[in-house]
């Protein structure tokens, strides 16, 4: 193992501290750790970013500091805000993009990062609406300036009410016919939750892009990860394509360079590491996310968890036979820590218990660890989103990862961590699905509630048949997944 002991002093030489160029240089260290220390622990990743995508970081960031807020750029979108319409003349050199904060943590880390590139694809400024608890959660990713949305923005009240039917809504003004290609607004609302029909769905064909493009202010609200589906629009294929060569590590790449955890998060994420899982010769990772109603643990899902570890060998078999212990070697087993994390603390200490009682087969000694176990989703709570994404990082750090069907906080560790997991199907009927899980394709998370529309031909398409890079997700046979 490494040593952490001088883990706050780490030598700024260190290759990979800035993950391959990823992150910039010039923050101050102390005010987030996590920044420059996350490299230290996980093994350095196999997949490098492209010297293309490294560029336009570069010039995102200063066109973020030339364009964010209270710059004179900013200041002049400000007053163009008050107007319904724009003058050609009058269009400013900034244009932005407003991340509504909306749902779990993990939908909101998913479509943060979604919005963030699609700022990138079009030279917006993005900027985020710190809802309850995002200043607290995560550091400034850009050097310099904050990213996050000034308090004073006069329409962070209506944030909560912006939904398909508001009268700026880009789909409802679709469906109720007042486009108005003359004339360009000021602002419009993007409505990308799951719900959203078919006018809003809109917001993904090119030609509604070339409209959009030219609005200075979009407010985006969505639960989703979008990613999939901007690769199928003509207008950004080409520049996704130079971005990312290796098409899976959208979000690995956007993710480990947007949301490094505060050092109160990240103080939760070290101590845990440090405590339960660094002297461990392999690290497997459990997340149990149920969606079934009722309180947990429910035996079908301990018996799917089972089924799984055992088939894939992630985990020993005990041995229920052995009356009398053998005598065996004391020392020298192979040390394999198992990081549960659930809202129930029934899997964990299930699996605990059947280690402690029987000896693995192999002989391996298995710990078995799980940070928090919160019982339900209380998303509004501060200090349990500051545990949730503790956790997230914490399964991201792991060797091999076991995730569950459908959850977007599976989806954040994965990425995270540039892990392939093994996903747990979703059980049906309160039954253990057979085989209990499958290989992850690829490491990108699986958009939920894709447009299935030829934007040329105006008619329903399977938008997962176009092309080999965009298809069917594994755990949802509608979803959609870049591999
Ligand atoms: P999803 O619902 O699984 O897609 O993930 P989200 O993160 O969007 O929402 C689930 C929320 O429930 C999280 O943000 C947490 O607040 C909570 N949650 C779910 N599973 C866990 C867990 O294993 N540990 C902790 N600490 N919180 C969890």
């Amino acid at each position: 193992g490494r040593n952490f002991s001088n883990v706050t002093t780490i030598d700024s030489n260190d290759s990979d501290k800035l993950l391959g160029g990823l992150l910039a240089t010039g923050f101050d260290e102390h005010s987030c750790l996590s920044r420059y220390q996350s490299s230290l622990y996980r093994k350095p990743s196999p997949y490098k970013p492209s010297p293309y995508l490294l560029s336009k970081l570069r010039s995102y960031e200063t066109l973020h500091k030339r364009c964010g807020p209270g710059t004179e750029p900013y200041k002049k979108a400000l007053n163009q805000l008050d107007q319904e319409h724009i003058d050609d003349d009058s269009n400013g050199e900034c244009k932005y993009v407003v991340w509504v904060s909306f749902s779990g943590l993990g939908n909101r880390i998913l479509s943060l990062a979604s919005v963030f590139l699609y700022a990138l694809l079009t030279d917006r400024v993005l900027l985020v609406d710190r809802g309850k608890d995002m200043d607290d959660l995560f550091c400034e990713p850009f050097p310099e300036m904050s990213w996050l949305l000034p308090l004073d923005f006069t329409m962070t009240d209506q944030f909560d009410k912006l939904n398909q039917e508001s009268p700026r809504c880009y789909g409802y003004m679709l469906k109720n016919q007042v486009v108005n290609t003359e004339n360009t607004l000021s602002h419009l609302y993007l409505h990308l939750v799951h719900d959203y029909g078919d006018e809003d769905k809109m917001f993904f064909c090119q030609e509604d892009q070339d409209f959009i493009k030219k609005v200075p202010w979009l407010i985006v609200k969505t639960d989703n990860y979008f990613v999939p589906s901007l690769w199928l629009i003509p207008g950004f294929d080409d520049e996704l394509n130079k971005l990312f060569p290796e098409k899976e590590t959208v979000f690995h790449h956007l993710g480990r360079y947007l949301f490094h955890p505060r050092n109160q998060v990240w103080g939760l994420v070290t101590r845990y590491y440090e405590a339960y899982l660094s002297n461990a010769d392999e690290k497997i990772g459990i997340q149990v996310r149920v969606f079934d109603v009722g309180a947990g643990p429910f035996q079908h899902v301990m018996d799917q968890i089972s089924a799984c570890t055992r088939k894939e060998k992630l985990l020993p078999e005990v041995d229920t036979t052995l009356v009398e212990e053998r005598s065996h070697k004391v020392r020298g087993f192979k040390h394999k820590a198992v990081l549960v994390t659930s809202l129930s603390s029934g899997y964990s200490e299930n699996l605990k218990s059947m280690y402690w009682e029987y000896p693995t087969s192999t002989g391996e000694i298995i710990g078995v660890h799980q940070p928090s176990q919160e019982g339900y989703q209380q998303t509004e709570k501060k200090m349990h989103n500051g545990k949730a994404l503790a956790e997230m990082y914490l399964l991201s750090m792991t060797d091999s990862l076991v995730t569950s069907a459908w959850s977007t906080f599976g989806y954040v560790a994965q990425g995270l961590g540039g892990l392939k997991p093994w996903i747990l199907y979703k059980p049906e009927n309160r039954t253990a699905p057979d085989p209990a899980c499958v290989r992850a394709m690829s490491m990108e998370p699986c958009f939920h509630a894709p447009p299935f529309y030829d934007c040329k031909a105006k008619t329903g398409i399977d938008t997962g048949k176009l092309v080999p890079h965009v298809t069917h997700c594994e755990d949802m046979s509608w979803g959609l997944k870049v591999v």
